[in-house]
């Protein structure tokens, strides 16, 4: 297909085809509209189509990590481990697409490049990198908040002879590190699932450090026929529990009830021996979740730093040699505020004969050569460089891509200050425009296939909404949204949110702003002000 403009106007047409994709168009066309979505993957999977690296794999349980919305897919597919690797996410969303029948309304290697609201005619014009158009009365946008790779901005990088390797954009012939000498820089989800790995089947790693993050074990383990049968049981009754808890991430299904329980209620009910004993089963149970025990653990300095010191003091009885241990540390920001990293053998990677570790706070990466790192004035030879080095999150899936709203400015210029918007889901000046898991709702701080689905559903109403009303534009008014922001930065004002420099807060990426990006209020709060929204007749929006 190269020019389908002419031909015809779509009701809605939407941007990816992973989680949220695949649901917005599933539910869409049972509302009988025209939709179309495009995605520049070869096939469904969205970020996790890209993040190939070896070891990725999902810090949410997987029996928690699909769609809820249809019983058919529910009793169709068995996940087999606990977490689930990418290559299964991605044969689960291959296989939702056929059993939904979504392919024939997916278009794959479809990059949009741009996307532009024409007053005129009411319509979104876009155009792909192959030279497709298409338009739309609506345009649902969900590329997925976490997809737009950066790379580290050291002097000499271009000129380094070996392959160099960003994790979410990992080569389709998997590299031969037998015998080579492989530098990594990023430590965060991505480096600490991607090290242990790598540093197996390579000659020699050099791990570059810059901030040590919380760090929990995965216990990944296959899921047996118990662990069905109690799903089977439990389904309902957890995913209620999810729908109701503030938040929620991994970790937490495996989990004795009383343990679970204890995250709705203050440390301070607790005593002494019974945190501790809490702790110690969060960590042999695994998960991301481990310092995250008690309700107050994000709002008391106290009950943060209590989980903080439980799990430094782990990496002490790991890691053997002191000094690498206390470079391991994290330090300097409360436990939760980066996103703590899940993974498998991580801090028993470092006791390893071929892995050295160097702190580049205190021993900077002054440049490249065409054959190595320079650190302390001394070449580090390297094969190859791994940079799990991150992402411009939330707002560079949309900005790297040239999306104009009414009056011609870019997404890019209106968000050149902090992005602005009405539920992380609508921006002012761009009508017919909604966004999964944007910034300003609480997705990536949240089980964002849970996230996904709410807004899935509370996007397909208003669009619904909107088409049966006759109505042309919906658009969020400057007051919905100038509120909803400022309430997004009020929820982090002198509290521990402020003391972490991360992705969340966009400072990963030089010149980009430094506002919170993700709500931080939890799911529920959120779910229950999309619904007043909704149930008000949606008074953040206005229709003509
Ligand atoms: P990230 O959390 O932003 O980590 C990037 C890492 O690269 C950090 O350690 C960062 O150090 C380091 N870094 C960047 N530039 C550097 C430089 N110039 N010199 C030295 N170090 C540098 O990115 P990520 O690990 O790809 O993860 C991003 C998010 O994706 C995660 O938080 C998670 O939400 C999601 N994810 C999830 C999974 C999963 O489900 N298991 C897996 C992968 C990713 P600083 O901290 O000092 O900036």
């Amino acid at each position: 297909m190269t020019n389908t403009a002419d031909e015809e106007v779509l009701d809605v047409l939407i941007l990816g085809a992973g989680f949220g994709g695949l649901h917005s168009l599933h539910r869409l066309r049972e509302e009988g509209l025209k939709v179309l979505a495009i995605e520049a993957a070869p096939d469904t999977g969205g970020a996790w189509y890209w993040n190939r690296y070896p070891g990725a794999r999902c810090d949410v349980e997987s029996l928690a990590y699909c769609y809820t919305f249809s019983p058919i897919l529910d009793a169709e597919w068995k996940w087999t481990e606990r977490y689930a690797g990418r290559d299964e996410i991605c044969r689960y969303l291959q296989w939702v697409a056929d059993r939904l029948d979504l392919r024939k309304d997916i278009r794959f290697n479809s990059r949009l490049t741009k996307a532009a609201f024409d007053k005129a005619s009411g319509l979104w014009e876009f155009e792909t990198e192959n030279g497709a158009h298409y338009r739309a009365r609506h345009f649902l946008s969900s590329p997925g908040p976490i997809s737009a790779p950066i790379m580290p901005n050291i002097p000499g990088l271009d000129t380094f002879r070996g392959e160099v390797i960003h994790t979410a954009r990992w080569p389709e012939t998997y590299p031969d590190f037998a015998g080579k000498r492989v530098g990594i820089i990023g430590t965060g989800s991505s480096g600490t699932q991607v090290i242990p790995i790598v540093a197996e089947q390579c000659g020699h790693m050099t791990v570059f450090i810059r901030t040590p993050n919380f760090h929990a074990p995965a216990r990944n383990r296959p899921l047996t026929q118990n662990d069905y049968d109690w799903w089977e049981q439990n389904r309902d009754l957890t995913r209620d529990r999810l729908q109701n808890c503030l938040r929620w991430g991994g970790g937490d299904l495996m989990l004795d009830d009383s343990i679970n329980d204890a995250m709705f209620r203050k440390a301070s009910e607790f005593t002494d021996e019974e945190r501790r004993e809490i702790y110690e089963s969060r960590w042999e149970c695994g998960g991301g979740v481990v310092g995250w025990a008690f309700c107050d653990a994000m709002i008391d300095k106290d009950v943060n730093e209590e989980a903080a010191n439980f799990l430094r003091s782990k990496i002490k009885t790991i890691v053997n040699d002191p000094d690498v241990a206390e470079t391991l540390t994290p330090k300097g920001f409360a436990y939760g505020t980066k996103r703590c990293t899940v993974g498998t053998d991580f801090y028993e990677t470092f006791n390893r004969d071929n892995v050295d570790l160097i702190d580049v706070k205190t021993s900077p990466i002054e440049r490249f050569t065409e054959t190595g790192a320079i650190v302390d004035g001394r070449e580090i030879p390297l094969d190859f460089l791994i940079c799990a080095s991150g992402f411009d999150a939330l707002t560079g899936a949309l900005t790297v891509i040239d999306v104009r709203g009414e009056d011609g400015r870019s997404l890019a210029e209106v968000w050149g200050n902090g992005p602005h918007t009405y539920l992380g889901i609508s921006v002012q000046g761009f009508p017919n425009l909604y966004m999964i898991g944007g910034p300003g709702s609480p997705s990536v701080l949240t089980n964002v296939v849970m996230t996904n689905e709410m807004q899935v559903d509370w996007i397909a109403d208003l669009i619904c909404y909107t088409e049966k009303n006759g109505y042309k534009r919906c658009e969020t008014t400057a007051e919905a949204q100038d509120t909803w922001t400022q309430h997004v930065n009020d929820l982090v004002k002198g509290n521990l949110w402020e003391t972490a420099d991360s992705w969340y807060v966009g400072s990963n990426v030089p010149g980009k702003p430094r506002v919170i990006l993700a709500y931080v209020g939890g799911y529920g709060t959120y779910k229950a002000r999309c619904t007043e929204d909704r149930e008000q007749g949606y008074p953040g929006f206005r229709f003509s």
